[in-house]
């Protein structure tokens, strides 16, 4: 009840924040249409076109120059055992000489075409076998429209598919002293035999031309948090035993599209997002976990705008789409995920730094947490925004203890499995 009512509350705010209805659903024929004011711009560029195959979704990502326009319509419709087509004109759009189309036969599409349909339409046409339905939404920097297809049942991936192996680079030990053998000894001792979770997949926000947030003295959120998930990976791997995949193990740009389609290829029992803080209000300050939901502040909005690298009206199309985009999300374990490593996480700072905020577990329309099968949670370890937080953010203490924070409260998560 209370769920039927957030959904409606839900599309009556995206109705009244947007021009159009932002949902592609099926069988509706127009989808969202941005509002630019820029028709004098020259037309704009399809770069890319890519595809990740999972259990029960097939996720397309079209990559742009710039934000476009488009339409959606099907044939044929696709459903179950009635092979069709969805096809997605992208407005005032030429095509980028290294699109090609792309074979899929995943058991959803058959594969992805694209051409220049008219002179400034490009129509990209999935070709459907076995579909429930699509959604389509925007994403920035780089400009994509992103379309997750979704069907009746699972399809024959084989969730251990081989780790990627672009994933798998050598580590560089981030910069700090070396914890003494025998200090790595005593933690490591008991080596428990975890049945339920075996892989996790540790995900530093942000990279390359994406620093995140910046604090005032220049410090880059990329740098912090990925220092913060090497030491993860080192604490899962050595002191767990788990098999611990990295969505970036160095300073590059991953799409967030990108990042769950990695968890769920590696058939990834978990994962974490681990982010730094900013807000307008320089003076705020803390800790806080989120897992994936509709925001339920105005803030709450604001950062999920900043972590998908998007704006506010963006967020909204998200918010409007999201429960169906939710289908497998596995709430109830991402919550209880989120509640043990707040937890941990605020109790290993308070020790040493007692007046830290305990800003508790929230919800929030990140869409970096968007597709993930597994229990998922996006961690904001302290405010890059807040100089005090900034500069314990870029101390080599500050981020071992976040580490061990985390880590503690994923491994009491794991053993309250059992
Ligand atoms: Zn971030």
């Amino acid at each position: 009840m209370h769920r039927l009512l957030s959904i409606l509350i839900c599309f009556l705010v995206a109705s009244a924040l947007l021009p159009f209805s932002a949902v592609a659903a099926r069988k509706k024929k127009p989808a969202f249409a941005e509002q630019t004011s820029a028709a004098i711009r020259p037309p704009a560029v399809l770069n890319d076109m890519k595809h990740w195959s999972n259990p029960d979704y097939t996720r397309i990502s079209l990559e742009l120059d710039r934000d476009v326009t488009w339409e959606a319509h099907e044939l044929g419709n696709g459903a179950p055992g009635k092979p069709g087509r969805v096809y997605i004109d992208l407005k005032r759009t030429h095509m980028g000489k290294q699109v090609k189309d792309i074979t899929i036969g995943d058991g959803l599409l058959k594969g992805a075409r694209v051409g220049q349909y008219k002179a400034e339409v490009v129509r990209v046409v999935l070709d459907t076998e076995n579909i429930r339905d699509y959604k389509i939404f925007p994403l920035s920097n780089p400009a994509r429209l992103v379309i997750d297809v979704r069907g009746e049942q699972p399809t024959q991936i084989s969730r251990l598919a081989p780790v990627i192996t672009a994933m798998s680079e050598p580590i560089t030990m981030p910069k700090k002293e070396e914890r003494s053998a025998a200090e790595k000894k005593a933690k490591s001792a008991p080596k428990t035999t975890i049945s339920k979770i075996r892989r996790i997949v540790v995900d530093p926000g942000h990279g390359g031309h994406d620093p995140g947030a910046v604090g005032q003295s220049g410090i880059q959120e990329k740098d912090v948090v990925l220092a913060i998930g090497l030491r993860l990976q080192e604490m899962f791997k050595d002191e767990l035993g788990l098999d611990v995949v990295m969505t970036r193990s160095t300073d590059v740009f991953i799409p967030l599209e990108e990042r769950t389609a990695i968890a769920n290829k590696v058939g990834a029992d978990l994962f974490l997002s681990v982010h730094a803080n900013a807000a307008p209000n320089r003076a705020a300050t803390g800790i806080e976990t989120y897992y994936l939901n509709l925001a339920k502040t105005d803030k709450v909005a604001q950062l999920a705008a900043k972590e998908n690298g998007t704006s506010l009206e963006k967020v909204s199309v998200l918010q409007a789409i999201l429960f169906d985009l939710m289908a497998n999300y596995k709430l109830n374990d991402s919550a209880h995920l989120a509640d043990e490593v707040q937890r941990f996480l605020h109790n290993k700072i308070r020790v040493r730094y007692s007046d830290v905020k305990n800003l508790g577990v929230k919800q929030g329309p990140f869409y970096v947490l968007v597709g993930a099968s597994m229990p998922s949670i996006l961690v904001e370890t302290a405010f890059l925004s807040n100089s005090t937080e900034e500069a314990r953010l870029k101390d080599s203490t500050y981020q071992e203890m976040v580490a061990e924070g985390i880590f503690e409260g994923v491994r009491s998560y794991i053993s309250s499995l059992k």
